[in-house]
C-alpha cells in the first residue's frame, strides 16, 4: 500500500533552480568582466557570497546527526523484527554496491573510449600540477590520515565514544550505533521502548520543521554557493582540462538520465521523465550544496512527501545512502583515475582496471558526504595503483564543477534506492504509469 503523502507542501524547486541560474550567470559575468583576481569581486564573494552560501549548508548540516540518529533508530524500530530488517538491509546494500559499481564501469569505459588524456600536453599539466600542489599534499595527508582499506577500516565503524564519532561526524559510526540501538529497541517490553521512540518522533518531526526553515533560505543559499564558484573560477585551467571534464559530465549525465533512469523505469515501475521532474528541487538542492550529507533532510522530505514512501522504509535506507551510496563519486573516481593515468604515463592493465573499479565502490561507500569528501580518498586508490597521488593537484582545480555534479546521481541514486526498496516490499506503489 502506498503511504499517504504527508501534506502537500512541495519543495520550492522552481526558486532553487532560479537561485542556481541566477547565481550562475551572475558568477560567470563577473568572472568575464572583472576577472577572477578583481579586488572587490574578490572581496564580494569572500565577505557577502560565501558567508551566506556557509550559513545556508550549516543550517542543513546542524540537522543531519539528529536527523540520521532519530530517522534510523526509528526506521530500524518501524521494520518491527530483524528477518523484515536484515531482508531489507540485504535488498538495499546489494542495490547500492550493483549501482556504484555500474556507474564506475561507465566512468572507466568513457575514459578508454575517449582517452581525453591525449588533450593534455605533459608540459601543462605539470604547470597545473604545481600550481595545485599544496592543496593537493593537504588531501594526501588527509587521505594517510585515514586507515586505509584494512581491517581496521571495520573495526573503526564500531565507536568507542558514539558521541565522540557523531560530534567528528564519523557517520559509519554513527549509522552503526543508530542500527544497534534501533535493533535493542525492538526486543526490550513495549512500555519502556514506546515513550523512548515517542521522543525520537518528536525529535525527528522538529528537524523537519528545522530544514523547512533552512530550506527557505535555499533560493539564495544555492545562488551564493554557485556564485562564488563561478565568480572565481580559472577559465584558463577549464580551458586546458575541457576533454577531462566534459567526459566526466557526459558520464555523470548518462548515469543520471539513462541508468538510473532504466531503473527507475524497471525497478521502481515509474515513468522516468515524470520521476526526474519530481526530484528537480531535490537535484537542484544536491547541486548546490554539493554535499550528500546536507541534501539529506531534503532527500527524506522528497522521498516521504513528494514520492509517498513510508517514513519507516525512507528512515532506513536514505541515512544509509547519504553515506555508503554515491554512484555519481564511484564514477568520477573511475574517470579520475584513468584521466592522471593517462597524464602520467602509467599504463593501466585491465586488471588494474578492475581492481579501480573495486576501489572506487569501497571508497564511495568510505567517502565524507560533503564537498569534496571523497578526495583524500581518490589519493589512496591513485597511491594503490601505481600513479603518484601527486597527480591529483591536475584536477583539484576544476573538481568544485564536478563535485557539483556528481553529488546530483549521489542523492538521486539513494532516492531510487528507496522507492525499489519500498516496492519490492509491497510498501509502496507508484501512483502512475
Ligand atoms: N560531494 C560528494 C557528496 O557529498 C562527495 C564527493 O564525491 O566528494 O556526495
Amino acid at each position: 500500500m502506498s503511504a499517504p503523502r504527508q501534506g502537500k507542501k512541495k519543495l520550492p524547486a522552481t526558486y532553487i533552480l532560479l537561485g542556481l541560474l541566477i547565481g550562475a550567470v551572475a558568477g560567470v559575468a563577473a568572472n568575464r568582466w572583472l576577472g577572477a583576481s578583481h579586488a572587490g569581486l574578490k572581496n564580494f564573494v569572500d565577505s557577502v557570497a560565501q558567508p551566506v552560501g556557509q550559513i545556508f549548508l550549516r543550517l542543513l548540516f546542524m540537522v543531519v546527526v539528529p536527523l540520521v540518529f532519530s530517522s534510523l533508530v526509528l526506521g530500524v524500530a518501524g521494520l518491527g523484527n530483524l528477518g523484515s530488517l536484515g531482508r531489507i538491509g540485504f535488498k538495499t546494500l546489494s542495490y547500492f554496491v550493483i549501482t556504484t559499481a555500474i556507474a564506475a564501469a561507465v566512468g572507466i569505459t568513457l575514459i578508454n573510449t575517449v582517452h581525453p588524456g591525449r588533450f593534455l600536453s605533459r608540459e601543462k599539466a605539470e604547470a597545473i600540477r604545481q600550481e595545485s600542489s599544496g592543496e593537493a599534499t593537504a588531501k594526501i595527508e588527509q587521505g594517510k590520515g585515514g586507515t586505509g582499506f584494512g581491517a581496521q577500516t571495520f573495526v573503526n565503524i564500531v565507536p568507542k565514544n558514539p558521541i565522540d564519532s557523531a560530534a567528528k561526524g564519523d557517520m559509519l559510526a554513527l549509522i552503526f550505533f543508530a542500527l544497534m540501538v534501533g535493533i535493542a529497541a525492538t526486543t526490550i517490553p513495549k512500555d519502556k521502548a514506546t515513550p523512548f521512540l515517542g521522543f525520537l518522533e518528536g525529535l525527528n518531526a522538529i528537524c523537519g520543521t528545522l530544514i523547512e526553515y533552512a530550506m527557505k533560505l535555499a533560493p539564495l543559499g544555492v545562488a551564493a554557493l554557485i556564485f562564488s564558484v563561478t565568480a572565481r573560477f580559472g577559465t584558463e585551467i577549464l580551458q586546458a582540462l575541457s576533454a577531462y571534464v566534459l567526459v566526466v559530465l557526459f558520464g555523470l549525465a548518462f548515469h543520471q538520465f539513462i541508468v538510473l533512469g532504466l531503473a527507475v523505469r524497471w525497478l521502481v515501475g515509474m515513468n522516468p521523465i515524470r520521476f526526474f521532474a519530481r526530484c528537480r528541487g531535490l537535484m537542484a538542492t544536491a547541486f548546490g550544496t554539493s554535499s550528500s550529507s546536507a541534501t539529506l533532510p531534503t532527500t527524506i522530505k522528497t522521498a516521504v512527501t513528494e514520492f509517498g514512501v513510508p517514513p519507516k522504509i525512507a528512515g532506513f535506507v536514505l541515512p544509509l545512502g547519504a553515506t555508503l551510496n554515491m554512484n555519481g563519486t564511484a564514477l568520477f573516481e573511475g574517470c579520475a583515475v584513468l584521466f592522471l593515468a593517462e597524464v602520467a604515463g602509467v599504463d593501466l592493465s585491465l586488471g588494474m582496471q578492475l581492481l579501480v573499479i573495486g576501489l572506487a565502490v569501497l571508497t564511495s561507500v568510505g567517502a565524507a558526504g560533503v564537498p569534496g569528501g571523497s578526495l583524500p580518498l581518490l589519493a589512496l586508490v591513485l597511491e594503490r595503483v601505481g600513479v603518484p597521488p601527486e597527480m591529483l593537484a591536475v584536477i583539484l582545480g576544476v573538481d568544485r564543477v564536478i563535485d557539483m555534479a556528481r553529488t546530483v546521481p549521489n542523492v538521486t541514486g539513494d532516492l531510487t534506492a528507496a522507492l525499489f526498496v519500498a516496492r519490492s516490499e509491497g510498501e509502496w506503489k507508484p501512483d502512475e504509469g
